[in-house]
Order: structure tokens, then C-alpha cells, then sequence
């Protein structure tokens, strides 16, 4: 098994790049640089001076001592919600507009469904003084307003998108059709492992800098630097590709990815791509998508705006095909009982995505002395509205 990205783009037979004629120098050019880029010493202290003094990292790996004792065992949360904006995807879009200065963009534009990668990117935007442009379906504009503020006072001109169900996937469809008009100026950040070659591999690799924080936590806090358990919750995959990025050849260390189940897995309202998703392509690249019989895609629903995504980053279909990975479904309500139960265990009001890998826990079993490292991929604070619905019914 190998999880690095193959000369063609693919990991396994999940990948490659699937695009229109008249991107195709735009992505040549992009394949061409960013790995010259990611390894520049420049473009590395630059990049590492910003995830420090601007974004606040290391993140803390924290001894979840409460949650451990109620599970039995030793659960260490990565916490990405301590960082700047509140999640993982800042480290991503610093590092995607790093790359497209340094390849002489001036335009960014961007694709979001909840709101945070639109968020993430225009606060990068604005911090390097490039214009931004966000594609968001009009049905989460209408949701997602405070996210649409906040991108429009860091500068960035929200587009709204009318066609097919107004969501993320449209949002998608929409930059892409932006970036096929626009290829000179116009660089694309990509909020997750999904997309087109090199998109997979650049993402994973700007995330990796969690696991490789976790490797020095961990020998520190444990006196090794792995864990016995990596779990982490994916939609397209970005947090648990960085979460899993050095880990993936350690056969030692047990790798749990968290789906959204929705309603539920049979109910006809879910988003658990690798449990329904069957092979096909999806905005650039072959991977697991709920499609139906000719090739429609299955409109995905998920409590949580941030996994509600028909496809999965070829990675993690890749790595769930293969077995790497252990993929569990988890239903609305598991992540609703899951999110107050650390809540009131730890003090931490986890987002309802990141909830989604934390209810896992009571779905496996763990030695006393196994150290589990679990991400906790971004805060609630956006998920306050849900949460309070719920509340009576989760707190009775
Ligand atoms: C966007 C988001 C996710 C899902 O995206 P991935 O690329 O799968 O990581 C998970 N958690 C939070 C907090 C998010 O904002």
C-alpha cells in the first residue's frame, strides 16, 4: 500500500486529474511549480512564520483526562479549533495563497459551503493584500449569513450561485467555470483534499504540519512519537489527511475515519460517501461519489455543513478500499450526544464536523494504556443555533 501520490496523480486507482481542455496549462502549471514551491527554504519559513506568529500554532495536543476515564483508555485531542479562525483550513488557504504569489497570481477565487473556507481564504487574502472572490450556493448564503459578513468585512466579494440545489457542489461547479475563463491572473485555493491533480497531494501536505506537531507532542507527552489510534472525521478529507500524513506507513498505528451518516446510511439523507459511494468522478478526479444509476449525483445531507460533500479525497477512498483505514457512519444524533458530552466532560464546545470523529468513541474498543489521537478539527461556535435546538433533547 502507498499513500504517497503517484507521477500521474493517483493514489492506488483514486486521483488523477479530469478537467476541461482549456485548464489543462492552467493545472499543468500549478503540477509543475507547487512541489518545487513546498520544498523551497524561502516558501518554508515564510509559511512556518505565519502558522506560528499569525495563526498561533503548535496546536495543543491535550490529555483529554475526563473523556479517558469515561472510555477506558488514554484520548489526546489535536486541538485545531485553538487555531486563528477556528479550524484547520487557515493552514491551508496561508499556504495555497503563499503558492499563488510566489506564482505571480493576482486574483483568488474560492468555492465554500458553510462558509469556513470562504472565511479561511479571505482572511488570507486580506492579510496578503490579493482580491478574493467566494462562490457560495445561494441556499447557504441564506444559512450561513454571519460567515458571509465576516468574508465581506476581510474584503472578499461573495458570489451567491443559483443553479442546481444552490449548495457546495454548485459553488464548486460555478469556480470552476470562473477559473476555466480567467486562467492567467486567477489562482483556485481548494478548501480540501478533493479536485484534481496536484490539489490531493498540495492540501495533505500543507495539513501535514498537524501530524507533524503530533509527533514531537506525542514523544514528549508519551515518550514515542505515535499513537496506538489516529480518528479523525472527514468530508473531503483535509483534516484527517494531515492528521494521518506521517503516519500512513506505520502499520502500528490504527487509522478510524468518521462519515456523516445524516439520518442515517439506508434513510436516503446521508453523506456517507464510502459506505453508498460507488466509483466515478467528481470536480476533477476518480473517486467513491453518490451517483445514482446514470451517473446523477445523489444530493449528500449531513447536519453538518462541512461533510455535506457527494464526494471523498482520493486518498481516503484509496485508503478505505485497501482496508488502510477503518471508515465508521455516524448519524446526526451520535454527533449531537457526542459534541455535549465533551462539552461537559473537557469545556470544549467541539464543531458539530468535528463531533462527528469523537462519537467513534464509544463505537470501538481500547486497551487502558492505548494512546488515542483523536483532531478536533475546528470550535462550535458556528454550530451555537444547532446545538441550542437541540439542547432539552440531549440534556434531559
Ligand atoms: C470544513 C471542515 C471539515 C471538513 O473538511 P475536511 O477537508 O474533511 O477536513 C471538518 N471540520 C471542520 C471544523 C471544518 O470546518
Amino acid at each position: 500500500m502507498n499513500f504517497k501520490v503517484d507521477n500521474k496523480g493517483y493514489y492506488g486507482q483514486f486521483g488523477g486529474a479530469y478537467i476541461p481542455e482549456i485548464l489543462y496549462g492552467t493545472v499543468e502549471a500549478l503540477r509543475n511549480a507547487y512541489d518545487g514551491i513546498l520544498n523551497d527554504a524561502s516558501f518554508k519559513a515564510e509559511f512556518a512564520d505565519l502558522m506560528k506568529n499569525y495563526v498561533g500554532r503548535p496546536s495543543p495536543l491535550y490529555h483529554a483526562k475526563r473523556l479517558s476515564e469515561k472510555y477506558g483508555t488514554q484520548i489526546y485531542l489535536k486541538r485545531e479549533d485553538l487555531n486563528h479562525t477556528g479550524a484547520h483550513k487557515i493552514n491551508n488557504s496561508i499556504g495555497q495563497v503563499l503558492i499563488a504569489k510566489r506564482m505571480g497570481k493576482t486574483r483568488i477565487i474560492a468555492e465554500t459551503g458553510a462558509g469556513q473556507h470562504g472565511v479561511a481564504t479571505a482572511t488570507a487574502c486580506a492579510l496578503m493584500g490579493l482580491q478574493c472572490i467566494v462562490y457560495m450556493g445561494e441556499t447557504d448564503v441564506k444559512r450561513q449569513h454571519l460567515n458571509v459578513q465576516k468574508m465581506q468585512m476581510l474584503g472578499a466579494e461573495v458570489i451567491p450561485v443559483q443553479s442546481g440545489n444552490k449548495t457546495l457542489k454548485d459553488a464548486t461547479n460555478e469556480a470552476i467555470r470562473d477559473w476555466c475563463c480567467n486562467p492567467a491572473d486567477t489562482f483556485y485555493v481548494i478548501g480540501s483534499t478533493v479536485g484534481p491533480h496536484p490539489y490531493p497531494d498540495m492540501v495533505g501536505r500543507l495539513q501535514s504540519i498537524i501530524s507533524e506537531e503530533m509527533k514531537w507532542q506525542l514523544q514528549e507527552q508519551v515518550g514515542r512519537d505515535y499513537p496506538d489510534y489516529l480518528i479523525a472525521c472527514v468530508g473531503g478529507g483535509s483534516n484527517a489527511a494531515g492528521t494521518y500524513f506521517h503516519y500512513w506507513d506505520n502499520p502500528k498505528v490504527k487509522i478510524i475515519s468518521a462519515e456523516a451518516a445524516g439520518l442515517g446510511v439506508d434513510t436516503g439523507e446521508s453523506a456517507a460517501t464510502i459506505h453508498l459511494g460507488t466509483e466515478g468522478i467528481i470536480h476533477g478526479a476518480r473517486t467513491l461519489l453518490m451517483q445514482d444509476a446514470d451517473g446523477q449525483i445523489i444530493e449528500p445531507y449531513s447536519i453538518s455543513a462541512g461533510l455535506d460533500y457527494p464526494g471523498i479525497g482520493p486518498i481516503h477512498a484509496h485508503s478505505a478500499v485497501s482496508g488502510r483505514a477503518k471508515v465508521h457512519a455516524i448519524t446526526d444524533d451520535e454527533a449531537l450526544a457526542a459534541a455535549f458530552e465533551l462539552t461537559r466532560l473537557e469545556g470544549i464546545i467541539p464543531a458539530i464536523e468535528s463531533a462527528h470523529a469523537l462519537a467513534v468513541l464509544p463505537k470501538e474498543t481500547f486497551l487502558p494504556n492505548d494512546v488515542v489521537v483523536l483532531t478536533v478539527s475546528g470550535r462550535g461556535d458556528k454550530d451555537m443555533e444547532t446545538y441550542v435546538r437541540k439542547f432539552e433533547e440531549f440534556n434531559k
